[in-house]
């Protein structure tokens, strides 16, 4: 049984900067949040969308951040790796189940 499905997820990355809150009407700390979704086969992930938010801490109202621009900041992605580079292992499964197959041919 092949086992596909999709997920997604979150993370709080942390407060970036103090601004207005036009909701609050008040100066707030604003954080900068990802969502992602991943498609799975068994354990094996990869990544399909990914949106920033800068997003009020208080309110949780905020803008959606343009992705590219936002990963040109961070110092390190901050999709878990597995999620990311699931599909590599993926990609190296059928490798060597080729290379197998063309071995036991000879
Ligand atoms: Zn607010």
């Amino acid at each position: 049984m092949i086992i596909w499905g999709s997920g997604g997820g979150g993370k709080d990355l942390g407060q970036i900067e103090l601004r207005n809150c036009p909701t609050c009407e008040k100066t707030r700390p604003f954080h900068l949040y990802i969502q992602y979704k991943y498609a799975h086969l068994y354990y094996l992930r990869w990544v399909t969308s990914r949106k920033y938010h800068l997003a009020c801490d208080v309110c949780h109202r905020g803008v959606e951040l343009e992705t590219k621009a936002v990963e040109a900041k961070l110092e390190k992605d901050p999709i878990p790796f597995m999620t990311r580079f699931g599909w590599t292992f993926l990609v190296g499964l059928v490798a060597i189940g080729v290379l197998a197959i063309n071995v036991g041919k000879h």
